[in-house]
């Protein structure tokens, strides 16, 4: 199949929902092998049947990312299956609670943590060692305009996605004679479930999201999709160590 990844493997994180599925659909309409893993089993399956069903190639598998044993057990599934990874966009993620530094709970802290940040570095902990291998790779991982600025009543959310953007530096620099360059996306506000579940617990207002956005909308997740896909390709190959706002000028101001 031709297009922009044509031939290379791709690994898609969260690829359930939002971002990482219409991700997933990207990739497998510009001839990538696409992995699409989640914990979400049922909604995994549907991207991954509809990859095919639109003439790409895809798998699922089930993996809770922040788990060590799971993200070892994934890298080795996306090999056994297509042979090698040449793209790996991690982007599963959760919002967690909103409230104030003072407020939020060790529970909320932990949980944030660890599904936001340490799954980042355990997928890029075997993906890199994995790309070594083969001669080089493109790794994308989902930061956040709360990777960049503070986020008022989101203490663990921000820890996280600055975190990220850190991983993401140091990655890049450590792989950048081995072939593999490291970026990160940071979205805006991007209309996906997270944010209906934010807007449903009246965390914000959509007129708020509206008003804070330089171009008075929110992102869809396809306009995130187009950034990975173009970090992930040969068409970025001097560009790594990135964290790339994609939020309609949101953090320019
Ligand atoms: P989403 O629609 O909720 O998708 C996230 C996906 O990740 C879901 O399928 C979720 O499964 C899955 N997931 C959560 N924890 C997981 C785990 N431990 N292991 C495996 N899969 C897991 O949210 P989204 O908006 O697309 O978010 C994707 C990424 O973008 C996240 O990292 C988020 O922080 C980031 N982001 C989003 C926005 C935005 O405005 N939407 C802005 C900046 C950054 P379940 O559905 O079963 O929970």
């Amino acid at each position: 199949m031709a297009g922009r990844v044509a031939g290379k493997v791709a690994l898609i994180t969260g690829g359930s929902s939002g971002i990482g599925q219409a991700a997933a659909m990207l990739f497998g309409r510009e001839g990538a092998k696409v992995m699409v893993a989640d914990y979400n089993a049922e909604g995994g399956e549907r991207t991954a049947k509809a990859i095919r069903e639109a003439g790409g190639v895809a798998a699922f598998h089930a993996a809770d990312v922040s788990l060590p044993h799971d993200v070892e057990a994934l890298i080795a599934k996306v090999v056994e299956t297509y042979g090698r990874i040449d793209c790996a966009f991690n982007n599963a993620g959760i919002e967690g609670q909103m409230a104030n530094t003072a407020e939020c709970t060790i529970e909320n802290w932990n949980r944030v943590i660890a599904i936001d940040l340490t799954s980042v570095f355990l997928c890029m902990k075997y993906e890199l060692a994995q790309m070594v291998k083969t001669g080089g790779g493109s790794i994308v991982n989902t930061a956040s305009v709360a990777g960049l600025l503070g986020l008022a009543s989101a203490p663990a959310y921000v820890a996280a996605k600055h975190g990220v953007a850190g991983l993401t530096k140091t990655a890049a620099l450590e792989f950048a004679q081995k072939g593999i360059r490291v970026n990160a996306v940071c979205p805006g506000f991007i209309r996906t479930p997270m944010v209906e579940r934010v807007l449903d617990r009246g965390v914000f207002s959509e007129e708020q999201i509206f008003a804070a956005e330089p171009m008075h909308r929110m992102g869809k997740p396809e306009e995130i999709a187009e950034s990975v896909l173009w970090l992930c390709s040969d068409a970025s190959s001097f560009v790594t160590g990135l964290p790339m706002p994609v939020d309609g000028g949101y953090a320019a101001q």
